[in-house]
């Protein structure tokens, strides 16, 4: 065999080595990183997404680009991760942790030309991380979280550049009492379940018309103009089966010969269904939600008896509203109890941007609540939803955690000094990894000030400067064009945002850093005429890639 090439791989596949592994992952992680950076901040612009059916998102969110952008290189969809990781944990943050990662990958590759080894970066970086949560530990404040000023102003800093700015306080104000009002207290352990809280968008009006319900919405009308309006006291049947007759499984042939017999077949049909109708009365039930259908008549017997019914309730509303009103679901009807209902103090229909949606109020369990947005387009709604999602999030963190870090850039600045200093106290080659690490937090201040129109060198500097000074929590007001203090300006996080920041984005960049070989197979199987130029197998190949192909002798 000497002189003749080994081939390992299926013919097709393709691999990148060493240093040019390196770069190509680099590049495409920094390619991501750069895509979001412009949307970074209070000013920072809006990406317009159009897919492949040709909807449109328009959105300022780090994770929700990311995720519409369909990306392929495996580097870059590493540095999608990071935004996806940081949106569970914590729900902000999401761009700041793709251009922290992106920046931590083109530091690294400046050192990589300065022939120091990847590993060593690596864990130059990990020593860095470590003592940058140390440092923005160090930082928190710690607040009570009884002040709801303060809680609002969390909220707000949530939503701010996220195209909710008209009505940023009163949504923030919204979000506040939604989490307030959903607050777990176990052992003076706080939690915030978000899924307690139900967002229901509805096109029209203003978004100043968004209200807080401490209830539930569905979005149906009563299926019956004679159904009432109102049921004061409301005892809830949540039913997951049909009030219809149920179709045969064969196909049945009656074969009617007289008028009579057609009449006394439509009325065993009619008494069929009063049965079920009877059963919904018998169980004491004033409301129905059905999540499947309701026959004409069966309707018109509820309406008779004054029962207010919905059909064909969305499952994740049948799910909410048993937990809402303490009801079971229910799909047989001739097992219900009176305690399999649901309780609400008032059912009521209420008309909202032209169509009928009905109020659940007064719920057995007072942690349901919902928030119902209003706004002028479908992409207005949309936008202000994923603005109000990261709010109602953050304020969750920061009712648990009672935690808080000032923003506008200042952590980032702060730590930067701070890392600085320990790396002089390090030897060797990872002081230069933790020197890159402490610039590349830099990124977002500068970034902050260059969506601005800032000067970013000039703003860097005072920053720093500053902060050298011992004022920790100086950032940048972006409005003015000034280093304030961002505590003066209610510009405040939970300190968790901050710190998952550090822990995605580091994590992500050493995984990137380590690699040095991509081995990337094709999908597409080759056809039959490409296959005479296929290299022979090699052992430990899969079961019929052993043998030559025909036409390799
Ligand atoms: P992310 O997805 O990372 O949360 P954002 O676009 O929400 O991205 O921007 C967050 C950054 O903007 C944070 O560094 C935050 O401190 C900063 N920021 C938010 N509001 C203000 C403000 N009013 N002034 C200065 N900086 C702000
Ligand atoms: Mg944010």
């Amino acid at each position: 065999m000497a002189g003749q090439p080994i081939f390992i791989l299926k013919e097709g596949s393709k691999r990148t080595r060493g240093r040019d592994a390196q770069s190509n992952n680099i590049m495409a992680a920094k390619a991501v990183a750069e895509a979001v950076r412009t949307t970074l901040g209070p000013k920072g612009m809006d990406k317009m997404l159009v897919d492949s059916m040709g909807d449109v998102v328009i959105t300022n969110d780090g994770a929700t680009i990311l995720k519409e952008m369909d990306i392929e290189h495996p580097a870059a969809k590493m540095v999608v991760e990071v935004a996806k990781t940081q949106d569970d944990e914590v729900g902000d943050g999401t761009t700041s942790a793709a251009v922290v990662a992106g920046e931590l990958l083109k530091k690294a590759e400046d050192l990589i030309e300065q022939e120091i080894h990847p590993t060593i970066i690596a864990s130059g970086y990990r020593l860095a991380a470590e003592k940058a949560i140390e440092v923005l530990n160090s930082l928190a404040m710690s607040v009570d979280m009884s002040n709801r000023n303060l809680l609002v102003s969390i909220a707000e800093t949530a939503m701010t550049g996220k195209g909710a700015e008209a009505s940023k306080r009163l949504l923030s104000e919204i979000a506040v009492d939604a989490v307030t009002s959903v607050v777990d207290t176990n052992e003076k352990k706080k939690t915030v379940d978000r899924d307690n809280i139900s967002v229901v968008k509805k096109v029209g009006g203003r978004v100043e018309d968004s209200e807080l319900i401490k209830g539930m919405i569905i979005d149906k009308e009563r299926i019956h103009a004679n159904m009432p309006e109102k049921v004061k006291d409301a005892k809830l049947l949540l039913l997951n089966a049909a009030i219809e007759l149920k179709d045969t499984e064969v196909d049945a042939e009656i074969s009617i010969t007289s008028p009579d017999q057609l009449q006394s077949f439509l009325d065993q049909e009619e008494q069929m269904l009063k049965k079920i109708v009877q059963k919904v009365i018998g169980s004491g039930a004033n409301v129905v939600f059905c999540q499947k259908g309701i026959e004409d008549l069966a309707q018109h017997y509820l309406a008779k008896a004054g029962i207010f019914a919905i059909r064909r309730v969305k499952k994740s509303d049948m799910e909410k509203l048993a937990r809402a009103t303490g009801g079971k679901l229910i799909t047989n009807m001739d097992e219900v109890t009176p305690e399999d209902l649901g309780y609400a103090g008032l059912v009521e229909e209420k008309k909202v941007g032209g169509d009928n949606m009905t109020f659940v109020t007064g719920c057995n369990n007072p942690k349901a609540v919902t928030i119902l947005l209003r706004g002028g387009t479908e992409h207005v709604v949309d936008s202000i939803t994923s603005a109000l999602e990261d709010a109602l999030r953050v304020v969750g963190v920061a009712i648990e955690d009672e935690k808080l870090v000032a923003g506008g850039g200042s952590p980032e600045v702060e730590v930067a000094l701070r890392l600085q200093e320990y790396a002089a106290t390090l030897e060797g080659r990872e002081q230069l990894a933790v020197k890159a690490y402490a610039e590349a937090l830099e990124v977002i201040p500068r970034t902050l000030a260059e969506n601005a129109g800032l000067d970013p060198i000039d703003m860097l500097m005072e920053l720093r400067s500053q902060h050298e000074k011992g004022m920790k929590t100086a950032g940048l007001d972006v409005y003015e064009g000034k280093v304030v203090d961002m505590w003066k300006n209610f510009v405040v996080e939970p300190l968790r945002v901050k710190t998952q920041v550090i822990n995605a984005a580091t994590e992500s960049a050493v995984m990137i850093l380590r690699i040095d070989d991509i081995i990337a197979s094709t999908r597409a199987a080759p056809g039959p005429e490409e296959m005479g130029g296929m290299p022979p197998g090699m052992g430990g190949m899969p079961p019929g890639m052993g043998g030559m192909p025909p036409g390799m002798m």
